[in-house]
């Protein structure tokens, strides 16, 4: 049923329970994605929710939901710990999405009100910053929907979770067209969900090796997605400083240590005062160490309010994930991942620098 809706233009309508559950999809269990139907058509007040610093994906994945159940006649909410880069401000539906750190008390009270909250793009509410606590004391059916490792299950009603997909936004794809709704991936759905995969993969250059990544883009392109507008509204928006600030931090402050085939960037905080830094400026600036040949491991930091937050991806071999998590307050995906540090940033250097040849092997388990 799945692959056949893939070629039915326009709309996609999945008959729930009709299609066949294949290997790849095993995460999408028939008894849940039915537990799912029911609580979305009982539910009065429903809160979809995601992580701190929320990227394309998570913003993405809220909205695809928005406007997939916008038309169920339900009130819908949305709402992340703080705010987003301007870059994703022109997707359709951001003026609905309630920032905590601004609307604390707003969002207080619709988390109160909620019997159905989703968590989005995230693995645990601890991640959700000040929401954690009102959201775990909240009586609502919770549902995680998410694409990172080691998913806090004791904290959700119902959860689906694949680590094996690009981003939480190809999960949702997978997820909406199996509902049984008179509701549809429209072209505002389908714009938020490309947005999430195609920020989540740096443009479809990494976790793409699955070739049904590629058929759901090619569904969310036949539903109507300029696929062209997207890319440029999310990657050609910089300010002059940003880029002034990408060509700084590659010519001064990037060191390349071959011998553990890692290139790292780090940024003080006087150095972005001096570029005017705004959230999102550095965003993607840790995949450029990756682009030197031989590199596996490339890690940004950047040191700000006492902080010093790591970047760190990785090409093969090597997890960055498990690093962050032995090493650093952080975690992630395999080959990518955030971290903090409380130390300096000098001593943040210095403790990193000191960890490569533990890992002298991993790092070097590049093929060719
Ligand atoms: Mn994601």
């Amino acid at each position: 049923m799945f692959k056949i809706s893939l070629y039915q233009s326009k709309f996609i309508f999945a008959n729930f329970g009709v299609y066949n559950t294949t290997k790849q999809h095993n995460f999408l269990k028939d008894k849940d994605l039915h537990i799912l139907q029911n609580k979305i058509t009982e539910a009065r007040q429903i809160l979809v929710t995601s992580h701190r610093n929320p990227d394309g994906d998570a913003i993405g994945s809220i909205l695809s939901l928005y406007h997939f159940l916008k038309p169920l006649g339900k009130k819908i909410n949305l709402a992340v710990p703080d705010d987003y880069p301007e870059f994703l401000k022109w997707l359709p539906g951001t003026d609905r999405v309630c920032i905590y750190e601004n609307q604390r008390q707003k969002v207080d009270a619709v988390i109160q009100e909620s019997d159905l909250i989703f968590a989005l793009d995230y693995n645990d509410f601890s991640r959700t910053d000040q929401m954690e606590s009102v959201l775990k004391a909240s009586e609502a059916f919770k549902v995680l929907i998410d694409h990172h490792p080691y998913p806090n299950a004791n904290q959700f009603d119902l959860l689906f979770s694949e680590v094996n997909y690009s981003s939480t936004a190809e999960i949702m794809f997978s997820i909406l067209t199996r509902l049984a709704f008179s509701a549809a991936i429209d072209k505002d759905c389908a714009t938020a969900l490309y947005a999430g995969i195609m920020t989540d993969t740096g443009s479809f250059s990494y976790s793409v090796n699955r070739p049904e990544l590629f058929e759901t883009v090619a569904s969310l392109v036949r539903i109507g997605v300029d696929a062209e507008r997207v890319n440029r509204n999310i990657y050609d928006t910089y300010s002059e400083s940003r880029l002034r600030l990408l060509g700084f931090s590659l010519s001064e402050r990037m060191r390349v240590i071959p011998e553990y085939a890692t290139a790292y960037i780090y940024l003080s905080q006087e150095d972005m005062k001096r570029f005017n830094y705004r959230d999102g400026d550095a965003e993607g600036l840790v995949n450029y160490g990756l682009s030197i040949k031989g590199i596996n491991l490339s890690v940004l930091m950047k040191e700000r309010d006492g902080v010093v937050r790591l970047s760190l991806r990785s090409k093969e071999g090597f997890s960055v994930n498990e690093f962050a998590r032995e090493n650093f307050d952080g975690g992630g995906h395999e080959k990518a991942a955030g971290a903090n540090s409380y130390a300096s940033l000098q001593d943040t250097i210095r403790k990193f620098e000191s960890l490569l040849p533990k890992y002298r092997k991993q790092l070097n388990s590049l093929s060719e």
